[in-house]
């Protein structure tokens, strides 16, 4: 019997969501089937990279989400209600895709780097466009300060192809999203991914199809090498949320490894004495760039930390 089949592969485990389209979703099943689903009841909010319990229906191909398994990090924006809207769960790697057409703004790289920090997924920056020639010494300068300070950077030219394997390379094995300002080449990027990807084009962009009713579809794409990448209009132009004042320093991997240094433990890095932060800033062991970026995402999260 097909149905009890099927409900033997419901209780094989957790099912995983591959892609949105307002209230419908495919699931990719522990077997490795895709189904699409709807949620019972309007309590639930999957979003891509959920793990759901799910449950086939008796006369309809569709299955039901019951459940969300607890998440180990989500990628949520505040939408226009003021409240959290939840992009994508359970998130690997973020990679910040940067260029210097249009003019790069670091500060936002240095964001985007913090937020993937304090969500506990690994980071790299990728530089696009590399087929326009000569970085911008000043470009050149900051992908050095980050690569002194420990990020993964990639160079890449989505026009030409190049350094996609590397970037293919870095999400092995991962679920990761990418993101940036407009413009840099994050969705050509992506379509880079896609054509490497497991599913052949045409089922993807069935999947990313938008639904009559609905407004965002977000997709996750299988790569080869057992990583995946997950897309949609909102994750692309995802702005990370300012941390809380007490994190900012966290977020900022080389000054997170002085601040053990430093003679108070709650140092803040700004005007305490013997500060290790701060000493290394004067020997040019942390960059001073990076060193003001920090006090700036500092000084905005006590801005919007006051009551
Ligand atoms: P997104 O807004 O970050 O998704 O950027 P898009 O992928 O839409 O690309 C923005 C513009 O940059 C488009 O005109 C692309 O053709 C162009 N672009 C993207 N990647 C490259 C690249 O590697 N080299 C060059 N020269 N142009 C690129
Ligand atoms: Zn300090």
């Amino acid at each position: 019997m097909p149905g009890a089949d099927s409900r033997t592969h419901s209780a094989a485990g957790p099912a995983r969501v591959v892609a949105t389209f307002g209230r419908r979703f495919t699931l990719a099943l522990p077997d490795g089937r895709e189904v699409s689903a709807r949620v019972k009841g309007r309590r639930l909010h999957p979003v891509c990279g959920d793990l759901v319990d799910a449950e086939p229906l008796e006369h309809d191909p569709e299955w039901v989400i019951v459940a969300i398994r607890p998440r180990r990090n989500e990628l949520t924006r505040p939408n226009l209600r003021g409240r959290v809207e939840v992009l994508a769960a359970n998130l690997d790697a973020i990679v910040v895709v940067t260029a210097d057409l249009p003019p790069p703004d670091w500060f936002i790289v240095d964001r985007y780097l913090c937020a993937a920090e304090l969500m506990g997924v690994v980071s790299a920056v990728a530089f696009n466009k590399i087929d326009l020639g000569e970085l911008h010494p000043a470009s050149a300068r900051a992908l050095e300060e980050y690569r002194e300070a420990g990020y993964v950077i990639l160079h890449t030219s989505a026009r030409e192809g190049l350094g996609v394997d590397a970037l293919l390379d870095f999400l092995a094995g991962r679920r990761g999203i990418l993101v940036g300002q407009s413009g840099v080449g994050k969705s050509s990027l992506v379509n880079r991914l896609v054509e490497r990807s497991l599913l052949p084009t045409a089922e993807i962009s069935e999947k990313r199809r938008e639904g009559r009713h609905t407004t965002v579809s977000s997709v996750m794409v299988a790569l080869p090498n057992g990583g995946a990448v997950i897309d949609s209009p909102g994750v692309r132009d995802y702005a990370p949320a300012v941390a809380e004042p007490a994190e900012v320093a966290r977020g900022y991997r080389e000054i997170a490894a002085a601040a053990p240094h430093c003679r108070f433990t709650d140092c803040r890095h700004l005007r305490e004495p013997d500060c290790a932060v701060k000493e290394r800033v004067e020997q040019g062991a942390i960059s001073s760039r990076r060193y003001e970026s920090y006090r700036r995402l500092l000084a905005l999260a006590e801005r919007l930390d006051r009551p």
